[in-house]
Order: structure tokens, then C-alpha cells, then sequence
């Protein structure tokens, strides 16, 4: 059991800044993820909580102790590859006692273990066969066995379903899932899929260019995006962006948007200039009397909803609504939007403005 506290981490090769301050952490327990485009740092920061790499400066803490410049053999944490080498000429249950053997643990007691771990993995049956033959699945799982039967504080997982296919991938992050909530052991795991982050995450760090934008839930990322970046990132179709020109005062719970007086969430600070009123499709609603109004250029059939791409004078909008609603292609229609679930921002920073909705999350930082 691990908390792992990551403390103004930068991490530079040479003059290359892969890692610009960070800080976050990530509690005992948690399923962590490390989230962001290719590039961002994610793999880098995975890399350092291992002792793979070494901070430039910052610190990093394992329950209360420091490791930042201790080696990875004195940080009692497994590190899970996507490329996962298993020994090719070992059967499962050699590949999986490996790490215990070489600690030089007693025969008997190393059976013990590697049954138990077989256990929970459900590849009891497959103990004695060679590792050539095994499916992606399993041979995942047999490194997942090696990782686990060290009994480390914490487990470091970089993209470890990234090698398979997508339903191959869906069914084994349901059971890694799974096997986290049986054992509670402190995972940080990397992915650039915002799907698999919400998904699997009880905590989600959103990196971009060696930065870290939030850190929070999925529900925090996905209702109060802290920046343009992680707004944008995550969701599919991601928010929508009505920028404009203008001024909202604090207390304030209107917005002109070229024109148009849109509701918003009570502001708790005043900004003036290039903002943008960001609000997710699911959230604006088709009708008669729209605050916005707009031609419906396409739509996409998702089973229970379908997706409007809908012209309005502020912009091309997504649209998400019930599929039984009747809508045609050429057709104008206003649009309300959902007032409390929206979010400003500053078009030049990115910053999100602090309103009644977001308050409590961006002022945790
Ligand atoms: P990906 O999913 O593509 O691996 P990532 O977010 O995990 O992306 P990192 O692997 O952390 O990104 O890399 C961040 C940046 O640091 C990249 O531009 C990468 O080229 C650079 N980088 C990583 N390791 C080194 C190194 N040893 N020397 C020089 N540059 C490096």
C-alpha cells in the first residue's frame, strides 16, 4: 500500500524539458492515470516515480520517504511494460517466480506465491505450459503475475494494453480494473485514451507540453475542465467553443455573445476580452424559442442519441440529442444551452474563469 507524492518535478535532457514542474498525488489505493497526447511527459513522469529516470529537480515521496535519487531496486515498485518481455524459454510458472527465485525465496514458499497469484489471475491451468504459444491476453497476464508476486507498494503501468486490439483491449482493461478493486494496490498507469482514463481512473492527471493542465476525477476533467487544452481533449465530440469579444463581471451570471444574452454559471471573478463560452453537446437542447438559433448541416446516428452539426452566426455547433427527435438535414432551429453547466475561458491563457460551477475544483489547484 503506497501514496506517492510527486513535488515540483522538472525532468530536462540536456536542454530538452520533458517534464516542467509538476505536482500531484496520488493517493493509497488509487488507480491513477497519466493522460495526454504523444510527447507530453506521461511516460517521463512514470519513469522517474520508478527511479527509470531521475528528477532534475523536485522531489517524489513513497508513504512519507523520499525516493526521488534512490534506484529503482531501492523503491520496492514494479514497473508493467506495454512491451512486456516475458523468458521464452520458461514456462508461465518459471516466468512468474523469476523475481522471487532471484530474491533467493524458498522453493516451497515460491510455489505458494505463484499459486496464489495464478489465482487471482484465473491462469491457474496454464502454470505448466510454455509461453510461446500463450494468446496476447494471457501472455499480458503472465507479466501482470511477475509484477504482482513481488508484492510491491505500487505498480507503474505504462499503456500495457496498447499492443492489442480494441475489443481484446476493452475486455482486459475491465479485468486489470478488477484486479486493482481485489488487491488496492497503488497503480499510476499511462494512456493517451481519454476513454480508457475515464473509464478505468479513480484520478486523472491531463499533461500536455511537459505540463500538467489538472489533475482531479474523471468527473472534475470531464464537468470542469481547468483549461481550453483539457476541455478539448477530453469527450467525443469534444466541447463546443463560442468564442467572443467582450466582458463578464463577478457575480455576474450572463454572458453577451456577440449579441445573444446567454445564461451562465454565477461568475466568481471578472475578465474582459477574447473569452470563450465552452459547453459540452450533450447540453444544448433543441428549441423553438433558442437563446441561439442555427441550420442543421448534418447528423449522426448513435443509436439512443444522435449528433447535430448545427451553422449558427456564433459558430458551428455539436449537438447531442435523444435519436427519437425528429430533425432534418437543411432545417433552422434555435438552441438552448444548459446555463449551469457552462464554462468560460480566456481564449489567450486557456485558463478557465472560476464560476459557481468550477470554484471548488480550480481553487484546489
Ligand atoms: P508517448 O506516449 O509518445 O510515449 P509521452 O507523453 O509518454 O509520449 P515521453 O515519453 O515522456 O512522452 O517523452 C516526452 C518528451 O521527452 C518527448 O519529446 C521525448 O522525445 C523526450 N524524451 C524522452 N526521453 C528522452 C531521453 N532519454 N532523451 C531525450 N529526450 C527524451
Amino acid at each position: 500500500m503506497a501514496e506517492i507524492i510527486i513535488k515540483d518535478v522538472r525532468k530536462q535532457f540536456d536542454d530538452f524539458v520533458a517534464v516542467r514542474e509538476s505536482s500531484f498525488t496520488v493517493d493509497d489505493g488509487d488507480f491513477f492515470m497519466l493522460l495526454g497526447p504523444s510527447g507530453c511527459g506521461k511516460t517521463t513522469t512514470l519513469r522517474m516515480i520508478a527511479g527509470l529516470e531521475l528528477p532534475t529537480s523536485g522531489q517524489i515521496f513513497l508513504d512519507g520517504e523520499e525516493i526521488s535519487q534512490r534506484p529503482p531496486s531501492q523503491r520496492d515498485i514494479a514497473f508493467v511494460f506495454q512491451m512486456f518481455a516475458l523468458y521464452p524459454h520458461m514456462n508461465v510458472r518459471k516466468n512468474i517466480s523469476y523475481p522471487l527465485v532471484s530474491q533467493g525465496m524458498r522453493r516451497a514458499d515460491v510455489r505458494k506465491k505463484v499459486s496464489e497469484v495464478a489465482g487471482i489471475l484465473g491462469i491457474e491451468d496454464l502454470l505448466d505450459q510454455p509461453v510461446g504459444g500463450l494468446s496476447g491476453g494471457d501472455r499480458q497476464r503472465v507479466a501482470l503475475g511477475r509484477a504482482i508476486v513481488r508484492e510491491p507498494k505500487a505498480f507503474m503501468m505504462d499503456e500495457p494494453l496498447g499492443a492489442l486490439d480494441a475489443e481484446f483491449r476493452e475486455h482486459m482493461s475491465l479485468e486489470l480494473r478488477a484486479l486493482h478493486d481485489r488487491m488496492g494496490a497503488t497503480t499510476v498507469y499511462v494512456t493517451h485514451d481519454q476513454l480508457e482514463a475515464m473509464q478505468m481512473g479513480d484520478k486523472i492527471v491531463v499533461m500536455n507540453n511537459a505540463v500538467v493542465e489538472q489533475f482531479g476525477t474523471p468527473r472534475e476533467i470531464y464537468d470542469m475542465p481547468a483549461s481550453l487544452f483539457v476541455a478539448d481533449f477530453i469527450g467525443s465530440p469534444s466541447m463546443n467553443f463560442l468564442d467572443f469579444d467582450g466582458a463578464v463581471e463577478a457575480g455576474s451570471s450572463v454572458a453577451s455573445l456577440g449579441g445573444v444574452e446567454a445564461a451562465i454559471p454565477e461568475m466568481r471573478e471578472s475578465a474582459s476580452g477574447k473569452l470563450v463560452l465552452g459547453v459540452r453537446p450533450e447540453h444544448l437542447r433543441l428549441s423553438d424559442s433558442g437563446t441561439l438559433r442555427g441550420e442543421v448541416l448534418a447528423t449522426e446516428y448513435l443509436g439512443t442519441t444522435q449528433i447535430l452539426t448545427i451553422q449558427t452566426p456564433q459558430g458551428e455547433l455539436k449537438a447531442r440529442v435523444a435519436s427519437d427527435q425528429v430533425v432534418q438535414i437543411g432545417e433552422v432551429t434555435g438552441l438552448d444551452i444548459e446555463s449551469h453547466t457552462v464554462t468560460l475561458f480566456e481564449r489567450d491563457s486557456g485558463r478557465a474563469l472560476r464560476s459557481a460551477l468550477n470554484e471548488g475544483v480550480l481553487s484546489r489547484g
